[in-house]
């Protein structure tokens, strides 16, 4: 028999709970056929970045099948029912979606194929989201506690390898779509790719990982998010290796942040409408500017001119590298939402039209982290000072200076506000485009009036 293996989020062979599921189920005299397909209603939304990332990734599972990836373009609902009549295969397998279209499309696949079982094994996470709850039931809100019971549930070890997998050869590809021209340094794509970057992180920098991660101007990270949001490598690789290390203060930080990947799938999986619809509803009423001039301000917070330095830094590392630090991702968020008084789903909006890494779960979750509308617990009044935080976590300014070289020559002591500077602020760098302490208190006061009803 054929066994059909539809490749999704888990372009990877190692530690492959579906592969081994679609290699069983063909048995020692079938073959399993790997397929991948273009559908417009995810494609479509891509942004360069992620389109290119992707296909470079097809391209590397293609080379380590040896050729045998085939790729098929449309509705999944009527592609793959067609495929199985083509090859006549007996089941489908596929590693579980979590997401709300992902959901939804797998069900229509699901039915699509009548009698043909199509199987779900294992899925992107450690838990496979909806798994944990409180004792009575309900999803976890705040991630503290959902951390604690994650840790408790705990997951399995990574998956064996399946042998030799017979992969069946000669069937007809679709053309993929068009390879969009570069527009920003991406990784190299693909599973031996994403197991170099873990191994070169885990050997060299995992050690200062508690206190690095922070600091934007060093390699204190381990720039796996594309990785792991195309499955390249599966967050079990990464905790088995680390429970198989130094029980460090780093390694325990590094698996709660995998563990905040978890967390925020969990919530979608529970509350699918809050990639778009607020987690605190009442929150809705805030009110946004709106007009050519704060249109204005957008492009320049869009473009990397806002004035604020670290802010600017951020944007242009977004359109550089398709890529933000973490602690730069909080800072640009808050201060378009709470300096610039826009609304969170613009600036999620955007993210995920330029990340590589752009994930509705953790993107916009983060996004509704930062504007005080989803699970943080005591959110409203966390509005980010990008002069404070930009002297704090890149004291030195090399963060700054590697993105907006106007800022070069100036002492790390003016360089998050240029304006202190003796010659005044460098040719060619903006002014502030807002008084920081003054649009902190309009988002207060906004914050305030919606609180009190
Ligand atoms: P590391 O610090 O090395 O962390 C390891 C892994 O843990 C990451 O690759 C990621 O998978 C996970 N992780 C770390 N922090 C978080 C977090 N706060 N939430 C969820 N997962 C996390 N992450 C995305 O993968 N895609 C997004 O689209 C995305 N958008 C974000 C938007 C905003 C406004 C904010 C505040 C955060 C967003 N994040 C997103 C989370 C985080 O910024 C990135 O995962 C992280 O910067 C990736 O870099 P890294 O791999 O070096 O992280």
């Amino acid at each position: 028999p054929t066994a059909l293996l539809w490749f999704r989020r888990d372009l990877r062979l190692g530690d492959h709970p579906a592969l081994l599921a679609a290699s069983d189920a063909a048995g020692p005299d079938g073959d399993v056929l790997p397929v991948f397909v273009f559908d417009d209603r995810l494609w479509g939304p891509s942004g360069a970045p992620r389109r290119r990332f992707l296909l470079d990734c097809l391209t590397a599972l293609d080379d380590d099948l040896g050729g045998a990836l085939v790729l098929r373009s449309g509705d999944p609902a009527r592609v793959l029912p067609e495929l199985v009549r083509e090859v006549g295969a007996t089941s489908v397998h596929v590693s579980a979606d979590a997401g709300p279209y992902g959901r939804r499309r797998d069900d229509a696949v699901e039915q699509a194929l009548g009698d043909v079982p199509f199987v779900r094994t294992g899925s992107p996470y450690l838990v496979t989201p909806g798994r944990i709850t409180k004792r009575n039931g309900t999803p976890f809100q705040v991630f503290s506690p959902f951390a604690r019971a994650w840790r408790e549930h705990g997951w399995r070890a990574p998956a064996h390898s399946p042998g030799a997998v017979r992969w069946r050869t000669g069937v007809r590809s679709d053309d993929p779509p068009p390879r969009p021209e570069a527009t920003a340094d991406l990784p190299p794509a693909g599973e031996q790719a994403a197991l170099d970057a873990w191994a070169l992180f885990r050997d060299e920098r995992l050690l200062g990982y508690a206190e690095g991660r922070n600091l934007p101007g060093t390699s204190g990270t381990s720039r796996l998010s594309a990785y792991l949001k195309y499955g390249c490598i599966h967050p079990r690789t990464l905790v088995a290796d680390l429970a198989a290390g130094e029980q460090t203060e780093s390694a325990r930080r590094y698996t709660d942040e995998l563990a905040w990947r978890d967390f925020y799938a969990d919530v979608l999986w529970h509350r699918p409408e809050s990639a778009r619809e607020y987690l605190k509803p009442e929150l809705r009423a805030l009110g946004y500017d709106s007009g050519p001039h704060a249109e204005e301000l957008v492009r320049a917070w869009e473009q990397g001119r806002t004035g604020f330095p670290i802010v600017d830094a951020g944007m242009r590392q977004l359109l550089g590298e398709a890529y933000v630090h973490n602690r730069v991702r909080m800072i640009v968020a808050s201060f378009l939402v709470k300096d610039l008084h826009q609304e969170w789903t613009l600036g999620a909006r955007h993210f995920m039209r330029h990340l590589v890494d752009g994930d509705l779960a953790s993107n916009n979750h983060g996004w509704q982290w930062v504007a005080g509308t989803g699970t943080d617990a005591s959110p409203y009044y966390r509005v980010f000072n990008p002069v404070t935080q930009g002297k704090k976590f890149d004291p030195d300014g090399a963060y700054v200076k590697r993105w907006v070289p106007e800022l070069r020559d100036l002492d790390p002591r003016h360089v998050h506000e240029p304006w202190t500077a003796p010659g005044g602020i460098p040719d060619g760098y903006p002014e502030p485009i807002v008084d920081h302490a003054h649009e902190r208190q309009v988002a207060l006061d906004r914050y305030a009036r919606v609180r009190a009803g």
